[in-house]
């Protein structure tokens, strides 16, 4: 049968950019409503300091319980917790909860860099060299995002020679995947292919993933144009939560819903439950106070009467 694995970002990389902060136990509500719906990767916090990004305040407190939840059986033995780590002091933290993955960054622009991890591309490759080691040696895997790989909101185009170099570099370093972002929403279909073309030359195709924010309504169109070049693993979030904050107007990541509509309606099977999908989103809209973006989820699905579903 054929499938897609999809990697639910909401908690993470959507939350962490969105204004409304959530408490605790509404982030533990929908760890399980994700994993209740089927969702087996799921990126659930970051650890970096909550003075500068306090969406993400708790993340130890919400894996510690998210662990808990697994033990008591009200998840699944096989959903995969992954954390975003900067750095050492984030590791440290993490490690003594036990994540399945850590998510390292790095941007493909030096002007991105220095704005969303105050150093310079050399410098945050230099700073995970040490985390990569440590988790290789707890064997926690290791998904590296590549951020900004087709544009910059200061630097304007990137070039693939670029991302390509970037991504090779990771690679050496024995990171488990890449994920290739369209971190500001700019990729169209030519420019997925041709990247992606040039990627699988060097790196294997399984361990390439699709992160595209859906910024200028490209995103789905990326997403099949990636999984015509044989990319089976795609970051999503939520609703589509989340944006960017250096890049005005710029929308969060593809909708899972959205994405999981594409793909189950073309016979490709990705394990989620998208009504209950749709009912854990009208949920987050409450919480967060707005209509989040997904169009699925706006219009609902068809019932077999013609009735529609939400
Ligand atoms: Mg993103």
């Amino acid at each position: 049968m054929k499938q897609v694995t999809i990697v639910e970002m909401g908690l993470r990389d959507g939350l962490q950019n969105e204004k409304v902060i959530l408490s605790l136990d509404q982030r533990i509500y929908i760890l399980q409503g994700l994993a209740n719906a089927g969702l087996k990767r799921i990126e659930v916090g970051a650890f970096v300091r909550s003075e500068k990004v306090p969406q993400m305040a708790f993340t130890k407190e919400l894996l510690s319980q998210a662990q808990e939840l697994k033990k008591q059986k009200k998840i699944l033995k096989d959903v995969y917790y992954s954390v975003l780590v900067p750095n050492l002091q984030g590791w440290e933290d993490a490690t003594p909860l036990n994540p399945h993955e850590i998510g390292i960054f790095a941007s493909c622009s030096e002007s991105f860099s220095q704005k969303n991890i105050n150093c310079s591309i050399d410098e945050s490759f230099e700073r995970f060299k040490s985390v990569i080691a440590l988790a290789k040696k707890r064997k926690v895997k290791v998904r590296a995002y590549l951020s900004v790989c087709f544009g910059c909101p200061f630097e304007g185009p990137v070039s693939e020679k670029k991302v390509v170099e970037l991504a090779q570099r990771m690679w050496a370093m024995k990171v488990d995947e890449i994920s290739i972002g369209d971190t500001i929403g700019v990729a169209h279909v030519g420019q997925i292919r041709s990247l992606f073309k040039k990627l699988k030359k060097k790196i294997p195709l399984k361990k390439l993933v699709g992160h595209f924010h859906d910024t200028r309504g490209q995103a789905l169109a990326n997403i099949l144009a990636a999984y015509g070049e044989g990319v089976r693993t795609f970051d999503t979030s939520l609703g589509g939560l989340g944006g960017c904050p250096y890049a005005p107007g710029s929308t969060g990541n593809v909708a899972t819903e959205d994405v999981v509509y594409m793909f189950e309606g073309m016979g490709i099977s990705t394990g989620i439950n998208l009504e209950k999908l749709l009912s854990l989103n009208h949920e987050v809209e409450s919480m967060m106070g707005k209509i989040l973006p997904s169009k699925v989820s706006r219009a609902g699905l068809l019932s077999p009467l013609g009735a529609v579903i939400k």
